[in-house]
């Protein structure tokens, strides 16, 4: 149920992309553990990775929609190949990942514009090995996008100088074209226009942080653009930045996924061979319910940005609910994934620390997915709007099978309108909680139906809904309940096995719970809402049966099974 890369066959994907996947994992086999921890400390750029892409002509498959495919039936943009390049990068490095990362950002205004000429120059640009940028972030705006102060001044017949600096901006310093999000200085319009890292007028400043990683201010410096170089402008660039972030926080599931599956295998490995007063640690019952936890956790992390894959993949118009299940791979999986890690780590401790471990990189990593492309906060006040649809108002849709089919995702890049976010609508999540019949998912659901009353009789009021700190923990029952219905769809199409999915619903009782209780707590919640609060706190259904054998079949068996070469 997690990734084995020596023994995954790929064998759910088609031979090009098959070929891709084992060739990369071959890539970091034979670099071997060594070398990437010798290039993680000394902060080696990944001249070795990008010349690999190159050769393989890996992004050109992966990252050129099949309409520029120029007759190569290998290329397109198919999200469910995708997540299986993202978690193998991950689970080697989130710097490998990155700049594949912000490769994709930086393709996504191109690919989501109307300018043809450089739509081609990119698919060009790709199979020469090319990377890319996004330069959306300016040092001083953070989130706040309408302060963008990136500036093009036109000169005459379509053409334009740039000045400006951006921040934070990934492979800012080799990128073939950076896509740079500003304002019209006359008109006040936001644009999206494709800048040259080559250019004489482009000044890489400096690398904002300590890693292989390039993460740049870059200025221009009345940088020449013509109508060539400009990809969109008005609500067209503003809608292009919005959704090149829906495509690209999908990701960032994915890379939290990969750094825990390698640390489970480290942590496991070293804990079942340490022993202290004659003892396995792995002996002690707080250590296997930690390894339970963080492996059920990790599981269900998987399978929730699998199943959320299906949602962006079937995606059109008519059907946005992808708009709710992709923040929440976004900042739910990767919180998730903060867990994971910190559980793991109480169990191997001074370990953690060691320089040769996978590990020290995945402590320090797995921090940063929680904080890129919008921060929770930011994303869980966008999913926030869908909450009254979402338990009120159901509609009816056709269901969503696994969308394994070797095809293009052009919704993507055409999603429209970033706006009415509050009026789109969701399945009935009745028809996944009432679909299985398990100890936990049934007192999950008496949770949820707490929830549902305290929202219908107690919801907040005008003063609760202005306190954002009070919805960030509604949201966060709210993002269980949604979490909770795609795991349970999820289970029922691979048919998990009843043990696993009970005790994955045993830490989201117990979540549950948790969040419940900080609700409570607010200061500003009022004495109908506590008692509500109350009710929805509950304990999981015991069953030791059940927990031994998930250890014994999921999680012990993993001591030694995978070690990177060295
Ligand atoms: C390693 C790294 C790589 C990056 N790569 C890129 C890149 O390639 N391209 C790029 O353009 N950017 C990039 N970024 C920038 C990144 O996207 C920003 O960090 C992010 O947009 C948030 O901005 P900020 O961190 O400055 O936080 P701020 O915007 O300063 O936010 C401060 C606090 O306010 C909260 N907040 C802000 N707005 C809201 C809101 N509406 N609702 C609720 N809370 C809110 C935030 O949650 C946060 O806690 C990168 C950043 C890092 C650290």
């Amino acid at each position: 149920m997690i990734l084995h890369p020596k023994n995954e066959t790929f064998e759910h994907l088609d031979p090009r992309s098959r070929e891709i996947m084992l060739k990369t994992v071959e890539f970091f086999e034979s670099k071997g553990k060594k070398k990437l921890k010798h290039d993680d400390h000394e902060r080696v750029w990944y001249t070795d990775f990008l010349d690999f892409v190159k050769r393989e002509r890996v992004f050109a498959t992966l990252l050129t929609p099949a309409a520029f495919a120029g007759g190569d039936d290998g290329k397109r943009w198919d999200t469910f190949r995708n997540c299986a390049f993202n978690e193998i990068l991950s689970f080697y490095g989130l710097q490998y990942w990155y700049t594949w990362q912000v490769t994709i950002l930086g393709l996504g205004p191109i690919w989501m514009g109307n300018n043809d000429k450089v739509k081609q120059r990119t698919a060009d640009l790709l199979e020469d090995g090319g990377i890319f940028a996004f330069g959306l972030s300016e040092q001083a705006h953070g989130a706040d996008l309408y302060s963008s102060e990136m500036a093009l001044s036109p000169v005459a017949d379509g053409r334009y100088v740039a000045n400006g600096s951006k921040y934070y901006i990934g492979n800012a310093n080799a990128a073939a074209l950076v896509s740079t999000f500003g304002k019209n200085r006359e008109t006040g319009d936001f644009v999206f226009f494709a800048a040259q890292s080559d250019h004489a007028n482009y000044e890489c400043v400096k690398n904002v942080v300590n890693s292989q990683n390039f993460v740049a201010e870059y200025a221009l410096h009345d940088y020449p653009v013509t109508e060539d170089d400009i990809l969109s402008t008005g609500q067209e660039a503003w809608d292009s930045s919005l959704n090149t972030i829906n495509v690209g926080k999908y990701n960032l599931g994915w890379a939290s996924v990969g750094i825990c599956t390698h640390a489970v295998y480290e942590a496991i490995t070293h804990a079942t061979h340490r022993r202290l007063f004659d003892h396995s640690v792995t002996e002690f019952t707080h250590i296997r319910q930690f390894f339970v936890d963080a492996w059920t956790r990790l599981v269900a992390m998987r399978m929730f940005a699998l199943r959320a894959s299906d949602y962006m993949r079937a995606a059109s118009t008519e059907d946005r609910r992808y708009l709710l299940y992709n923040p929440m791979v976004k900042m739910k999986v990767t919180t998730q994934g903060e867990e994971v890690i910190n559980l793991l780590w109480d169990i191997i401790a001074a370990k953690g620390f060691e320089k040769d471990t996978y590990f020290e990189m995945a402590a320090r990593d797995i921090r940063a997915l929680p904080k890129l492309e919008g921060t929770v906060h930011v994303n869980m006040a966008l999913i926030i709007k869908f909450m009254a649809n979402y338990f009120f108002n159901p509609a009816p849709f056709p269901e969503v099978p696994t969308m394994s089919d070797p095809a293009n995702d052009d919704f993507l890049f055409k999603q429209g309108a970033t706006r009415g976010l509050g009026k789109i609508q969701f399945h009935d999540i009745t028809l996944a909680y009432d679909s299985l019949d398990l100890p936990n998912i049934n007192v999950f659901k008496q949770q949820i139906d707490v929830l549902r009353q305290f929202l219908a009789t107690a919801a907040p009021s005008k003063e609760q809904a202005d306190d954002i700190d009070f919805l960030l923990n509604l949201g966060e029952l709210f993002t269980l309940v949604a979490y909770g219905q795609l795991l349970i769809e999820k289970a029922k199409i691979d048919a998990v096995e009843d043990d696993v999915v009970d005790q994955i619903f045993d830490f989201m009782v117990r979540d549950f719970s948790r969040f419940a209780l900080q609700l409570y707590s607010k200061t500003g919640s009022t004495d109908e809402q506590m008692a509500l609060c109350l009710q929805m706190i509950r304990k999981p259904v015991k069953d030791t049966g059940r927990f031994e054998r998930v250890w014994q079949q999921h999680v012990a068996v993993l001591d030694g099974a995978y070690a990177m070469n060295d």
